[in-house]
């Protein structure tokens, strides 16, 4: 279970995030809505300390780590617990895909290699990739590239995958491929918290719709509960507007 409680992060003097309290439990599909500068991004961010919070908590599994106070070795066990998959795919580009999806494996988890490649290889099928195991970033599409980046993060098995807007950079005909990818991965119980402008996959394929604005979660629920009975003003606003 991942849970936050009271977090709150500045940046300089603006304060982004204003007391975010959010609790996921195995096997969710969070995706995270709301406008641009909202705080997604940086919410998301905060799970795994890549931005420090100034006050907050957060917990994910035994591991509880008071946000101000955090000491190194405890953000490097949350950052072994989480892995991300960013908007720009973030790939080593002198690697090919099987060796980015065996980094972690081999790097941080010492895994022995021919063990790490074979489980690389059965992670690149799932994501449809077996034939690109040998090939560099720079000669796959968009698409591509984002599947080997949702290989590498289940890789490392974590408690949770953070997704950062993980189609917003691709073509709008690439942008299926890794949708349906995430669509399998939320259908094996993989705990996912996304970032997303793609409302029609957080309504398909979210168990839980967080609505966030100017910092603050305005309302949650499950997909229906969101998109066809919101409560809030806010939210309604938000949703005609894209309607
Ligand atoms: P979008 O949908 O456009 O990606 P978002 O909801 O993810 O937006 P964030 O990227 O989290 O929003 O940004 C929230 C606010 O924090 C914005 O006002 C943004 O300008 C500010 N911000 C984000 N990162 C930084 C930073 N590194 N330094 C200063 N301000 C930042």
């Amino acid at each position: 279970m991942i849970r936050l409680t009271n977090i709150h992060k500045y940046f300089g003097k603006t304060h982004v995030l204003k007391g975010i309290d959010l609790t996921v439990g195995k096997g969710d599909v969070v995706a995270i809505i709301g406008p641009s500068g909202s705080g997604k991004t940086t919410l998301l961010r905060c799970i795994n300390l890549l931005e420090r919070p100034q006050d907050g908590e957060v917990t994910i599994g035994s591991l509880h780590v008071r946000c101000g106070a955090a000491k190194k070795s405890e953000m490097t066990l949350l950052r072994r617990k989480t892995a991300m998959v960013f908007q720009q795919y973030n790939l080593f580009r002198h690697k090919t895909s099987l060796e980015n999806v065996m980094e972690g494996l081999v790097v941080v988890q010492k895994m022995p290699k021919e063990e790490a490649r074979r489980r690389s290889l059965e992670l690149l099928e799932k994501v449809g990739l077996s034939g690109k195991a040998d090939a560099y970033p720079s000669a796959l599409s968009g698409g591509q590239q984002q599947r080997v980046g949702i290989a590498r993060a289940l890789a490392i098995n974590p408690e949770v995958i953070l997704f950062d807007e993980p189609t917003s950079a691709l073509d709008p005909e690439l942008v299926g491929e890794v949708l349906a990818v995430m669509r399998d991965i939320a259908r094996e119980g993989v705990t996912m918290i996304v970032v997303t402008h793609e409302l029609n996959f957080a309504r398909e394929v979210s168990s839980r719709v967080v609505f966030m604005d100017e910092g603050k979660i305005v309302e949650q629920g499950t997909p229906r509960d969101v998109f066809d009975h919101p409560q809030e003003e806010r939210t309604k606003r938000f949703l005609s507007r894209l309607n």
